[in-house]
């Protein structure tokens, strides 16, 4: 996400189980309701914040491969919102926020994910969610993302997401937020940097013009990660997982030849990365240099530890 950066979510407000609880408590005890200080409002806000999410992964090259085409055309116009770009490997459509607090929390979440599994795979009686994702619109023209076409994919996949919160929620997690399921695919955002927040205000929406009407392809729903918002990133891009759902047994080997293909790929761009930098002259010098004085210093151990009987350290 959805947020790794600095943008988690200020618009989400959560509320845990046990702050219900509290609230209808206070309310009880005074028959009426208590102002909050708006202090402690925010207090509570932060500490719900959501960390963790459900996400749909985008693996279909081809989308990330138009979504990088949009990116380039938009950088081009202006290269400040190169900061705004979402990483092609960390695509995703996200099914659920949640706020997880403890180890404990976490593994509640794992199951309540596995539930969603056995709930997803009776509904789907064996069909597949296709989606297809064309378009491209905004949320107040801060957020950029693609959308998806509605019909009855799109449809069964809001049925999931509402099913999803539901489970999470039984089980005290303290799952989405107040406003309806939307699904999109974000490629862009200005929240991503604080810096660039300060700079570009909108986003500018003839920027992407030429792509406003554009087909990106399609996804194959196939599964579903719980993923964090902080943790540190995959080498690919994409989020630390806790656990993952697979949707037909067959996606299961899919998944371990896709996931070793994008950690080779990571591997083989830090390869040329460095390749790159070795071939510059300035670090050709720097490393002849260093590998003479080490030369320098281990000739000057080995003449003192001639001369005195014991290397000087
Ligand atoms: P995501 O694609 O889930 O990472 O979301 C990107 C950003 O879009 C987040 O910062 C959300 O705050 C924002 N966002 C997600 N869904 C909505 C929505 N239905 N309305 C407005 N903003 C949204």
């Amino acid at each position: 996400m959805p947020f790794a950066e600095t943008d988690i979510e200020d618009e989400f407000a959560m509320h845990t189980t046990s702050e219900i609880n509290r609230e209808k408590k206070r309310k009880r005890t005074t028959g009426k309701e208590i102002p909050e200080s708006s202090e402690r409002k925010k207090k509570k806000k932060k500490q719900y914040q959501p960390n963790y999410f459900i996400s749909l992964p985008i693996t279909n090259p081809e989308i990330a491969g138009n979504i990088r085409a949009v990116q380039d055309a938009i950088i081009q116009k202006d290269d400040r919102l190169s900061k705004a770009m979402v990483h092609c490997g960390s695509l995703h459509v996200t099914m659920l926020v949640m706020h997880l607090s403890s180890k404990e929390e976490i593994s509640i979440a794992v199951g309540a994910l596995s539930d969603s599994k056995d709930f997803v795979e009776d509904l789907l009686k064996g069909k597949t969610v296709d989606l297809s994702f064309q378009g491209i619109d905004h949320f107040k023209n801060e957020v950029g993302f693609v959308q998806l076409a509605e019909n009855d994919h799109t449809a069964i996949l809001s049925e999931i997401a509402e099913t999803m919160r539901k489970i999470f929620h039984e089980k005290g997690i303290l799952a989405g937020e107040e406003r309806a399921f939307k699904p999109h695919l974000t490629f862009m955002k200005l929240s991503k940097s604080t810096q660039l927040r300060k700079q570009v205000k909108k986003i500018d929406s003839s920027l992407y013009e030429d792509y406003k009407s554009h087909y990106f392809g399609n996804e194959i729903l196939h599964r579903f990660d719980l993923c964090s918002m902080l943790k540190k990133k995959q080498p690919s891009g994409y989020y630390y997982c806790e656990s993952s759902v697979f949707l037909g047994k067959s996606h299961e080997a899919d998944f371990v030849k896709e996931a070793l293909h994008r950690e080779t790929q990571a591997l083989l761009s830090r390869l040329s990365q460095i390749k790159e930098l070795l071939s510059t002259p300035d670090v050709r010098m720097k490393i002849r240099k260093e590998l003479f004085e080490d030369g320098h210093n281990l000739n000057n151990k080995w003449r003192s530890y001639i001369n005195s009987g014991s290397p000087n350290e």
